[in-house]
């Protein structure tokens, strides 16, 4: 199916982008369009301009302090795969988008996009739930930083206000953490099914901090942050999985649709929740 009609507008500063979508109500920034040009073609929207975010070399980039990682929006998945820094600050990050899509998606889709969308099955917005990412907005007027948990309001809704732009992502280093990115998926290269960031630091085998963020189990990711406040300071044991394992899928109420029953998706999560426990316990 072809698009509808639109005006293309190429922008190559983040002020000129900003400056436009403010002054147009019917404009959309495009990065990589691996989710953009579908919904043009399905029709679910039909903007009058599209701005090309791509000529804005300023947005894609990856550096690393001694507590985090910063990422421009327009930094590719296939980047984040060859970053050193990712691998070891942010080795959760890595996991996941190794497992986006395909190599395809993969060489055009941008962590600001995925963001952006705000799909409640994507990888990305997981990941940064899990960790509590700072997402940047910057507008004519300024940038303003959004913690993750507050960011993702619903499916494909975020607190992206009208004529700002994600510029960048901040994400924490994991020092000292186990990190498992776990997804089920019904073809390869599926958007999940279910799928959990996970994070994890032992004191022994007691618990010092833990996170448990979930894609696929409800209308934006789901992080399990009572369960989480529970266990620690705990011994890690089976009878402490099995607890965790029917909080967290008591906490939900996954939707049904054609990829998967509620039923079936509540049992995927316990089930990746329980392996992932168990892998760490050895
Ligand atoms: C075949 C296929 C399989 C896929 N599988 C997966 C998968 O397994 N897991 C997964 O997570 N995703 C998957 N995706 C989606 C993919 O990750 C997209 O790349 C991503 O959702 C959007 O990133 P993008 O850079 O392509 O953004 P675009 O498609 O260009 O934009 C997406 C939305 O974000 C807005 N936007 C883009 N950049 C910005 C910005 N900087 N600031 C504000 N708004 C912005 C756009 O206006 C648009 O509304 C798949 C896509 C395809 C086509």
């Amino acid at each position: 199916m072809y698009p509808p009609d639109f005006s293309y507008v190429r922008v190559t500063t983040v002020e000129e982008a900003t400056k436009f979508l403010e002054s147009h109500d019917d404009a959309r920034p495009i990065a990589g369009g691996q989710s953009l040009i579908p919904m043009l073609k399905l029709r679910v929207i039909s903007p009058s301009y599209i701005v090309d975010l791509n000529p804005i070399n300023t947005l894609s980039y990856i550096s690393s302090s001694y507590s985090s990682t910063r990422i421009g929006a327009l930094t590719r998945y296939y980047e984040i795969l060859k970053s050193d820094l990712v691998k070891i600050n942010v080795p959760l990050l890595y996991q996941a988008v190794k497992v986006v899509g395909d190599m395809q998606v993969r060489n055009l889709g941008t962590i600001g996009g995925s963001t952006a969308n705000a799909d409640p099955s994507a990888d990305i917005p997981t990941v940064l739930t899990a960790l509590n990412a700072d997402i940047i907005l910057t507008s004519s007027s300024g940038s303003r930083s959004v913690k993750a948990l507050d960011f993702f309001k619903g499916a494909f809704t975020t607190d992206i206000k009208k004529g700002e732009i994600i510029s960048e992502i901040v994400l924490p280093n994991l020092e000292g953490y186990r990190t498992f990115y776990k997804k089920v998926v019904r073809r390869a290269g599926d958007f999940a099914l279910v799928s959990l960031a996970f994070a994890i630091k032992l004191r022994g085998n007691e618990i010092e901090d833990i996170r448990l963020a979930y894609g696929g189990v409800g209308d934006k990711p789901f992080r399990a942050l009572e369960v989480e406040k529970n266990v620690i300071g705990r011994r890690l044991n089976n009878e402490l999985v099995e607890e965790i394992v029917s909080k967290v899928s008591n906490q939900v109420n996954p939707p049904s649709d054609t990829r998967g029953s509620s039923w079936y998706r509540r049992e995927v999560m316990k089930i990746i929740t329980r392996n992932t426990l168990k892998e760490v316990m050895g």
